[in-house]
């Protein structure tokens, strides 16, 4: 019991110094600090560790897997959280994720696409909000769509009648030195922006999902409105996804 008290305490502390950080981005970067969503990227943790964030006044939680979101789901309930998935969805978990997920941020085909538009038929889901993955260093070892194969899907996936087309999500390259990181955000925006202007995003201008615990202040700098933050919250993870 009083490890569990520590263990909220220390998370309080995390979330109150990444608010503070996220706000810090936004100012010098003239942003309202409203239009930055935090979500907590929760894959790994128990349940337990979750219902503390919620506690600590998180709302939005990310999980990579889709088993591993239907448990916690399962055990915490569908609306204590918005939830997000973060991580390649595979196409026989799709009707699953359908069912449990506000958004999702990893859609990066278009047979996927055209299977998540059938699957909200047939689960009964109206609108499925989603956001597409762009790989814009072409990296193999990571999923997401090529940037020259970007419009293209954008189209396909608009006319899906069930799926809704939020923005764009990128996982840049790993590199140590956050300013070479930089371009990445510059260059998703700059798409984000091309495709808002030709009215992809509806009303809206385009959310970009983009920035982890070692470069999230970057990420807002640079026009993130959504920021995907696991080990600054709650530290390292014990097991490696
Ligand atoms: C794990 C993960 C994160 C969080 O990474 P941290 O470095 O722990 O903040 C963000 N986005 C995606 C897609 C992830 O898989």
């Amino acid at each position: 019991m009083l490890e569990i008290t520590l263990n909220s305490e220390r998370l309080r502390a995390r979330v109150a110094d990444v608010r503070q950080r996220i706000q810090a981005s936004a100012e010098r970067s003239k942003r309202a600090v409203e239009q930055i969503t935090l979500i907590a990227v929760s894959k790994t943790h128990p349940p337990c560790v979750l219902q503390q964030a919620i506690e600590a006044g998180l709302s939005d939680l990310g999980e990579n897997r889709v088993q591993e979101a239907e448990q916690k789901i399962a055990e915490l309930r569908r609306t204590i959280a918005r939830w997000h998935l973060i991580g390649n969805l595979q196409a026989n978990k799709a009707r699953r994720a359908v069912n449990l997920f506000d958004l999702i941020h990893t859609l990066d085909s278009a047979a996927l696409a055209q299977r998540l538009d059938r699957l909200c038929v047939e689960e009964n889901r109206e609108r499925l909000p989603v956001l597409v993955q762009v790989n814009l260093a072409g990296e193999e070892a990571k999923s997401g769509i090529s940037e020259g194969e970007l419009s293209k899907l954008v189209e396909e996936v608009a006319a899906c009648e069930h799926l809704r087309l939020m923005g764009l999500m990128t996982i840049p390259p790993f590199l140590e030195d956050v300013e070479q990181v930089r371009p990445f955000f510059r260059r998703l925006r700059s798409l984000r922006d091309q495709l808002g202007s030709q009215g992809y995003f509806g009303d809206g201008r385009g959310e970009l999902s983009m920035g982890m615990s070692h470069d999230y202040e970057a990420a807002i700098e640079e026009g993130a409105t959504m920021v995907r933050i696991g080990t600054a919250l709650f530290g390292q993870r014990a097991v490696v996804t």
